[in-house]
């Protein structure tokens, strides 16, 4: 059982989850078969895969023709047939034990002992469901996120019996489909997603139930104030009511009044057009920014930090593991963890302690890691440590925000919040300026910055929480963007997606930009009422000129990277198959460049531009003479007489 074994694909269930599994399965190159009970459904969840394909190809994100795709996806609703030759099976069936037993009893009977045999329950326990199957140490979770074909997150979860082998295998396979896996290695109700969310959803309604707080003020202070995509009653409506009601109901959790009254109603959410909010006679999830005044956020997040307590604590997930499924499953602003340490988890548990005494409620009582790592001086960031450590990171700083690696002199940056396009929140650009102030200078030669995921190198600003900023602060210019620029190194940006506004100053920060064809660019901030404030409208005067420079800014349009070229706001525009290739020569260009030479040549550019061109070519000059007595300048003399390449070592 390992990667290398798995050819064939089986996925059992054509409904919701099943037929997106079986498209982000077909897209990443493996055969598969999509099984279900009756033809319609089969044909049905055949249709849902070619209309999203099709969807996916007008926005230029395949990387082949829809129809080769399709060409790997059979259909069938023989079980045998399906999964006979599979090395993995995917079950998203109903969310029925008996119904899974049975599933599995079969496959049991016709798949060999090799077969990695996977279910995407939501809330069933792995472990139950490996019950009936004789070798249940290749029985697996591998939780999907809804829809798969955008959501980037995969729990793989250990059932009691479940082998590191199938795990790993599992783990594996799926970061071969362009997944991002994360190990929950105990078979917790919840899994780590949903126990995180729950408290973020049931203590606001807890709040409202005690007459604490109103539906708006809570959605608008964790939205606003706090940064959550959204608020947890417009979250609660979004996902159903009687979804988390029915979680807590079998775990035999108390149900918030709240809770319990929308489902008696029937006024579950969206779906029946009311529920927190009205959405047929009302505006639906109407709370403004200002309406979250007073609302007490630590509760909330106390909780949550408490669960995060209890996930690591009882070694189900690492710190790093509950962040990443925070954000990729729940599109959090940052981890849970991270947020602790920030919060100071002194304050968290004092808060618990205190919302204990005063409710006696359970839900309150702090887990003994949090108590553990209090006690041990570990408080959080400030602390150094909590959670996570905040030293000895091996000289190139401990990110959250970002992905940093020196490898051959490249120091490679990658920022790093897919669920929101790379979004430049204030934590990002602080860690940035962070890096490039900080990091040894002779250890590189030149830096790259590219975003994680695969819709955008940063889609802008991160203005959740603008609403209630002090325009004081926002007046103040952040240093990110000048860090960059003067960075004594060349600074590449590899574009592939979405450009726009802080991410395109970002970009216009950098020496040299490249892109995918498929990238767009823009400075919406116009259509916000607002400026660029990051070196926008100064930089695209200087690159772009007045004419072009107008237009994007006062127009606030979008721009395809075949215009971007054709402007020369990028230096290249290329296919996506020569996206890595390009980059790669232009890095290899700058990696064995004089460092000295590069980093002058830089200097006279970039300030010259302000210069009379008198000053700038005396500072030309200046730079000049200082180049002529380097060792770099008799390496490279040396090397052009000789006919070989130079080896400069910056000096
Ligand atoms: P769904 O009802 O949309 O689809 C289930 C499909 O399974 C139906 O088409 C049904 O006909 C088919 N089916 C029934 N018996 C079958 C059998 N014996 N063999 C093969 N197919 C059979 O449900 P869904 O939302 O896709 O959920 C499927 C599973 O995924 C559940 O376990 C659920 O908990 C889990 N899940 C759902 C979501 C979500 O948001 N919908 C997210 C993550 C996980």
């Amino acid at each position: 059982m390992s990667l290398e074994s798995i050819d064939r694909v089986a996925v059992l269930g054509a409904g919701n989850m099943g037929h997106g599994i079986t498209e982000v399965t077909a897209m990443a190159g493996y055969d598969v078969t999509m099984r279900d009970i009756k033809t319609e459904f089969v044909e049905d969840g055949y249709e849902s895969i070619e209309w999203s394909l099709e969807k996916l190809e007008e926005k230029e994100l395949l990387d082949e023709p829809a129809d080769e795709i399709l060409s790997r996806i059979e259909t069938t609703t023989d079980l045998e047939a399906a999964v006979a030759d599979a090395d993995l099976v995917i079950e998203a069936a109903p969310e029925e034990l008996e119904l899974k037993h049975d599933i599995f009893s079969d496959l049991e009977e016709y798949t060999s002992e090799d077969t990695l045999l996977a279910t995407n329950t939501s809330s069933l326990p792995i472990t139950d469901i490996a019950e009936v199957v004789d070798t249940p140490e290749r029985v697996l979770g591998l939780h999907f996120f809804n829809p798969p074909v955008k959501m980037d997150l995969v729990e793989v979860i250990y059932g009691a019996e479940t082998g590191d082998e199938a795990a790993e295998a599992g783990y594996e396979w799926v970061e071969s489909i362009g997944k991002t896996p994360i190990y929950v290695r105990k078979d917790v109700r919840g899994f780590v997603v949903n126990t995180i969310v729950g408290p973020f959803i049931g203590e606001p309604a807890w709040m409202i139930s005690e007459g604490e707080a109103t539906i708006r003020q809570a959605d608008a202070a964790m939205a606003h104030q706090r940064g959550y995509p959204m608020g947890p009653f417009e979250l609660g409506d979004l996902t159903g009511i009687d979804v988390g009601y029915h979680v807590r109901k079998e775990a035999g959790d108390e149900i918030p009044p709240i809770m319990e009254e929308k489902v008696e109603n029937e006024d579950l959410g969206q779906k029946t057009g009311k529920g927190y909010y009205d959405y047929e006679n009302g505006d639906g999830a109407d709370y403004e920014p200002g309406d979250g005044e007073g609302f007490d956020t630590l509760r909330v997040e106390a909780r949550m930090v408490n669960r995060a307590a209890y996930l690591v604590g009882e070694d189900v997930a690492t710190p790093d593991a509950v962040d990443t499924g925070v954000q990729l499953g729940l599109g959090f602003p940052e981890g849970i963890c991270r947020r602790g340490d920030k919060i100071g988890l002194d304050t968290v548990l004092e808060k618990l302690e205190a919302l204990s005494e005063e409710t006696g409620a359970d839900r309150f009582e702090p887990h003994p890691y949090l108590e553990e790592l209090v006690a041990e001086g570990k408080t959080g960031e400030d602390a150094g440590e909590g959670f996570y450590e905040y030293d000895g990171d091996g000289g190139l700083g401990t990110y959250h925000n970002i992905n940093v690696e020196l490898e051959d002199g490249v120091l490679q940056v990658e920022l790093d919040r897919p669920s929101r396009m790379n979004a430049l929140s204030e934590d990002l650009l602080a860690e940035i300026d962070d890096l490039f102030s900080s990091v040894d200078t002779d250890e590189v030669r030149c830096a790259t910055i590219e975003g994680a995921g695969d819709r955008a190198f940063s889609a802008g600003a991160d203005i959740s929480g603008f609403g209630d900023t002090d325009p004081a602060d926002m007046m103040d210019v952040t240093p990110a963007f000048e860090t960059v620029n003067d960075f004594p190194r060349p600074v590449v940006a590899e574009i592939d997606g979405y450009c726009l506004g802080g991410g395109l100053e970002l970009a216009l920060a950098c020496d040299l930009r490249i892109a995918t064809e498929r990238s767009s660019f823009g400075a919406p901030e116009i259509g916000l009422g607002l400026i660029p404030g990051g070196g926008g409208t100064q930089r695209l005067m200087r690159i772009l000129g007045e004419t072009r420079a107008k237009e994007l800014v006062f127009r606030g349009n979008h721009i395809d990277a075949e215009r971007a070229a054709d402007w020369g706001l990028i230096n290249r525009a290329v296919d996506r198959d020569e996206f890595d290739e390009t980059v790669d020569e232009f890095v290899d260009d700058l990696r064995n460049g004089p460092p000295i030479g590069l980093e002058v040549a830089k200097k006279v550019m970039n300030e010259g531009q302000d210069a009379s061109l008198d000053a700038a070519l005396a500072m030309e000059s200046q730079g000049f003479g200082l180049l002529i007595s380097t060792d770099d300048v008799l390496e490279g003399t040396a090397a052009f007489a000789e006919d070989r390449e130079p080896e400069f070592e910056g000096k």
